[in-house]
């Protein structure tokens, strides 16, 4: 008999955390969910892609609620970026190649985003505790058997459950237990953001893009969050933030570098209030840990790992993660699948979107502004640091696709995407104007090693216009046998809460045309 107090205990009550409980007290689990602070709490991440609005929102039950909120609706993104200082921008649409006709975005303040997120997990039967510390992790019989707890009295609780969830973000070290957080020497930058009141918007219908500006330094994100606050970020390389004095001083001077950011704050006025008046700073938040699970516990969001803001990453690949996290659990409890097996379908699925984002965006940085300037140079493929990380490249190479991430060493790996930005811009960037393009052009444009630049792309966009096929699916109490056929040998199940094998998908497909398989 399970003696345990919890089927599931999760950590931490951000997107992730939320996320993954919600998904298994759905397939009718016994969650404990334990969360340091009092919701609702600021925490940075403002700008979310299709995918979890549209996506895991629906699955969740509460992408209604969150589009009446009064968030800002964000159709796409602005950039003025590489040398061509002229602004381009992409449509969400054009990049779900018109399967997923509404395919919008929010920003949103995410404490209130949070504060949903959270609220739902209750409502869906999570045990929630806000204002509780997890301090330590339990181990017994060689497994992660539960964790110790400080409750809102001071006192010391302990909870025992089968799975562990660490979504508790960048900053606890629970990571620990499973594997060990290596950093990207490529994205090695330092983020300084602060908010404006009473700022420009960019002409419409453009309004609610993120607006991201790279000037010599770096460059800087304007996301308009309500009518009349905007979030502003400077991201720069470590090397300019260590000889940085006054941090003020530098945010003003970074914004009066950057034209295209400068002339929408003209009218504007830095915040004053608790929440938003303050500067911060936020550094070493490129990496990513060599496991994902271990002896039963599973790191999911900021506590596995973490790209860079430029496109918007963040919050989507936590809540992908929450429930690729939650199905692995869910059918590891229901037995029908082996549990070692569900955690690494987890970790796969997971690992491959996160190499996504990463290829993605080292191309996006690569093409960023002339060599003369000196982050820019620094983040070029050719000159990249990385080459010599091994551990980094490693747990991209094993685990991306699209040909690219074959390659035996760092070393080749680097070698392979030189002259990538160029040709990615010419396919990609140039494009941009009618929007990021899944479809496949008239003319192919293929990188001399190969890679081909529209399967790079579908690569790139797939799981994001998968998950809001999903969604579309389960809204129309319809089953995941219409998904796209996959080589996957383990599919999703029709309640899409678990994993199936194939084999089981093949049968109840074929059922359903009344050809029962033998
Ligand atoms: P979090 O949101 O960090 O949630 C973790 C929760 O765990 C917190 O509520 C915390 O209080 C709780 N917790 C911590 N320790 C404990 C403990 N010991 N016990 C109990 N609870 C605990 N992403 C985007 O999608 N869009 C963006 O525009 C974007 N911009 C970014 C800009 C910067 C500069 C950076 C660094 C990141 C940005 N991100 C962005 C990333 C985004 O902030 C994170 O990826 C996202 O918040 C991760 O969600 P999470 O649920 O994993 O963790």
């Amino acid at each position: 008999m399970n003696t345990d107090d919890y089927d599931v205990i999760v950590i931490g009550g951000g997107p992730g955390g939320s996320t993954a409980a919600t998904f298994v007290a759905k397939a009718g689990y016994r969650v404990l969910l334990l969360e340091k602070e009092y919701f609702p709490r600021y925490q940075i991440g403002e700008s979310l892609l299709p995918a979890t609005i549209q996506g895991i929102c629906s699955l969740l039950g509460v992408k209604e609620e969150i589009e009446s909120a009064g968030f800002t609706p964000k159709r796409g993104g602005t950039f003025v970026w590489g040398k061509n200082r002229e602004p381009w921008s992409f449509r969400f649409e054009k990049a779900t190649n018109g399967v997923i006709p509404k395919a919008g975005a929010l920003q949103v303040e995410r404490s209130r985003f949070d504060d949903i997120l959270l609220k739902n997990s209750r409502k869906n039967g999570v045990e929630v505790k806000e204002g509780v510390l997890v301090k330590e992790i339990i181990e017994e019989n060689s497994r992660y058997a539960g964790v110790k707890y400080k409750d809102n009295s001071g006192e010391t609780i302990t909870a025992t459950s089968r799975y562990i969830v660490d979504a508790s973000g960048a900053k606890t070290n629970f990571h620990r237990c499973v594997g060990e957080r290596v950093y990207s020497k490529f994205f090695n930058n330092v983020a300084i953001f602060g908010y404006f009141k009473g700022g420009k918007r960019l002409p419409a219908p453009h309004e609610g893009d993120t607006f991201s500006a790279a000037f010599e330094q770096g460059w800087i994100w304007h996301i308009p969050l309500t009518e009349e606050l905007t979030s502003i970020g400077v991201v720069v390389d470590k090397e300019t933030a260590k000889q940085i004095d006054d941090i003020d001083c530098a945010y003003e001077g970074f914004i009066n570098a950057c034209p295209a950011i400068k002339e929408l704050l003209e009218p504007a006025q830095r915040m004053t209030d608790e929440t938003y008046g303050k500067l911060r700073v936020l550094k070493d938040f490129s990496y990513n840990n060599t496991r994902f699970f271990h002896k039963d516990m599973i790191l999911i969001g900021d506590a596995a790992c973490f790209i860079d803001p430029v496109f918007s990453s963040g919050v989507h690949l936590s809540t992908y993660a929450g429930l690729l996290a939650a199905r692995s659990i869910n059918t590891a409890l229901k037995g029908t699948i082996d549990k070692e097996r569900c955690f690494i379908e987890f970790e796969l699925r997971y690992r491959k979107e996160f190499g996504n984002f990463y290829n993605f965006l080292m191309a996006f940085y690569d093409v960023g502004q002339g060599q003369e300037d000196y982050f820019w140079a620094a983040r070029k493929i050719l000159n990249t640091e990385e080459k010599s990380n091994e551990a980094f490249a490693r747990l991209i190479t094993g685990f991306s696709t699209e040909g690219i991430g074959k390659a035996a060493s760092t070393e080749e790996y680097f070698t392979l995407r030189e002259g990538f930005g160029a040709v990615f811009k010419e396919h990609i960037i140039n494009e941009a104007k009618s929007g990021i393009s899944a479809q496949t052009p008239n003319q192919k444009t293929v990188h001399s090693t190969g890679i081909d630049m529209d399967q790079f792309m579908k690569g790139f966009t797939q799981e994001i216009v998968d998950l809001q096929l999903q969604a579309k699916l389960q809204q129309l109490g319809l089953s995941s046998d219409l998904l796209p056929a996959s080589s996957a040998a383990i599919t999703v199940s029709g309640d899409f809460l678990h994993w199936e094998n194939r084999g089981v998908t093949n049968k109840s497909k074929d059922k359903k045309n009344g050809r029962e398989l033998a």
